[in-house]
């Protein structure tokens, strides 16, 4: 598996892969699901291993509606560069058997995302080790600063070019910003011609 860090979407053309990091959380995630339902659009979602544990019923949700999982880490450190190597393995492999396991086993997950994109080359070499590919990003939403609707939305829009890979967030805090911009962003990447698609592996 490639240790480089994907930027772009497993296919040629017009498409896009939407990524949802932080949960799964009940307030937000079920909202989204929802959303992408209506719009027959796939997604990849970074989950937190013992929020996945907490929720399980979210993480058969997103992988019975054919979605993706990522890994986000155990604790969701944003310093992971300065932890020990066996404490880095231990946020990526911790957080894999945590998701496996509540995904029932044989989960879709097939990416790591470092909390923060805080990717050094012995974390990528962790994660392909445990047969993830590092997953970046190439438009951050921001919806992570909550700076509002029509900010979340030209953020995205001004940002996005085919084969992109879109950071958004369904958990970490009220979400409610990013529902609402996802009501707007889908059918506008749906009328853009759009197809949604899953990162590279
Ligand atoms: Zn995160």
């Amino acid at each position: 598996m490639d240790p480089a860090i994907a930027h772009s979407t497993g296919k040629d053309g017009n498409t896009v892969a939407l990524t949802f990091d932080d949960g799964p959380d009940p307030r937000w995630t079920p909202q989204i699901l929802s959303l992408l339902a209506q719009y027959h659009a796939r997604a990849t979602f970074c989950l937190i291993g013992p929020l996945a544990e907490a929720h399980p019923d979210l993480v058969h949700d997103i992988v019975a509606a054919g979605h993706r999982l990522c890994d986000h880490t155990v604790h969701h450190d944003e310093a992971m560069h300065a932890l020990s190597p066996e404490a880095q393995d231990y946020e990526i492999a911790g957080a894999q058997g945590m998701i496996d396991r509540a995904a029932g086993g044989h989960a879709p997950l097939r990416y790591f995302r470092a909390p923060g994109g805080d990717f050094t080359p012995a974390i990528r070499q962790i994660a392909v080790r445990h047969g993830l590919r590092p997953l970046g990003w190439t438009v951050d939403a921001e919806d992570w600063k909550r700076p509002g609707v029509p900010a979340i939305l030209s953020n995205v829009k001004s940002e996005l070019e085919p084969g992109g890979i879109v950071l958004m967030h369904d958990a970490g805090g009220d979400r409610s910003q990013t529902v609402q911009a996802l009501k707007e962003l889908l059918p506008w990447l749906v009328a853009s011609g759009y197809e949604f698609d899953f990162p590279e592996l």
